[in-house]
């Protein structure tokens, strides 16, 4: 049976299926704020907290605005917001006349968290999911994010309510899985990488953080938990690597005291150049 679905090759019984899903999914899609442009959305998700994914989030922002890119960060971990701490920044978002504005920070990236509009940022938010699933979705309606080349959004860990909100209402162009070596090994990571195919998200690579631990004497690497698993576990998955992150106390240091924009170290350079490849966007100096 024939339909209308704005694809001139779909006909008789040939993508009916591809179609409906497609339908479905663009139903559940929020629109942005009309006076947002923002050309990449990169969800950035662990299978659980604590293994580096918001340090994974930063650092992939501050490198693509090293890059020259408009950047900017979403901080979609409502319960565990740790971005304006990483970067420094307590500004409270000026709240105008058509939405919210993000807070800048001193390189120009520009931030959205919960903790920025919270009284106090000790405050917890001990909020039911629907109102998290809300807060996240304002988050893209009601900040006003200009003209950004390259969105990351730091997600809640796992596979629960708030990243299926993320999924459903952004239109997510990749993510970024950030494992530790443990997680690796457990099926906690194969989770979050089925959660994203059967929401039919690209899969940008896996980072493995915490990966080994040099030792400041003689530079040897340590493997605190063993030898990797990264290269067999990532062909199995049919997805690619994007990087190793070591345990470094430079990054952890920066990450505690707001620094995280003078870090000299470029440990992700290469992930940086493997996402510019595959989502390929042109720069406004560029054109
Ligand atoms: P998540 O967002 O997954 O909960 P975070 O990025 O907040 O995890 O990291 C948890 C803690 O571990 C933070 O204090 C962070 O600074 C530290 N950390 C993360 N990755 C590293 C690393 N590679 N080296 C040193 N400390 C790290």
């Amino acid at each position: 049976m024939s339909h209308d679905c704005g694809d001139k090759n779909c006909s008789d019984g040939n993508c009916c299926t591809s179609c409906d899903e497609e339908k479905q999914k663009k139903s559940f899609l929020e629109k942005p704020n009309e006076l947002s442009n923002i050309k990449k959305v990169i969800a950035v998700v662990s299978g659980k907290g604590g293994v580096g994914k918001s340090l994974v989030t930063s650092l992939m922002a501050v490198l693509m605005s090293r890059k020259g890119y408009k950047t900017a960060v979403m901080d979609a971990d409502i319960t565990g917001p740790s971005i304006p701490k990483i970067f420094g920044i307590k500004e409270k978002p000026f709240n105008g006349e058509g939405g919210f504005f993000p807070v800048k920070t001193k390189t120009g990236i520009s931030i959205m968290s919960i903790n920025l509009l919270l009284e106090k940022e000790t405050d917890p938010v001990i909020w039911r999911g629907p109102i998290i699933a809300g807060v996240i979705k304002q988050f893209w309606t009601d900040v006003i994010w200009d003209e950004t080349d390259y969105m990351f959004v730091d997600m809640c860990p796992g596979t629960g309510d708030a990243p299926l909100t993320v999924f459903q209402s952004i239109p997510v162009d990749g993510i970024i899985i950030v494992t530790s070596p443990q997680e690796l090994v457990s099926m906690i990571v194969e989770k979050a990488v089925n959660m994203a195919k059967m929401m039919n998200i690209p899969i940008l690579g896996l980072v493995e953080n915490m990966s080994y631990l040099k030792c400041p004497d003689c530079g040897k690497e340590i493997k605190l938990f063993g030898d990797s698993h990264l290269e067999e576990i990532a062909k199995g998955m049919d997805i690619d690597i994007l990087g190793r992150i070591p345990i470094d106390s430079e990054l952890a240091k920066a990450a505690d005291t707001g620094t995280f924009e003078d870090i000299k170290n470029e440990v992700l350079a290469q992930a940086a150049e493997k996402i510019e490849k595959k989502l390929n966007i042109t720069k406004e100096n560029d054109k």
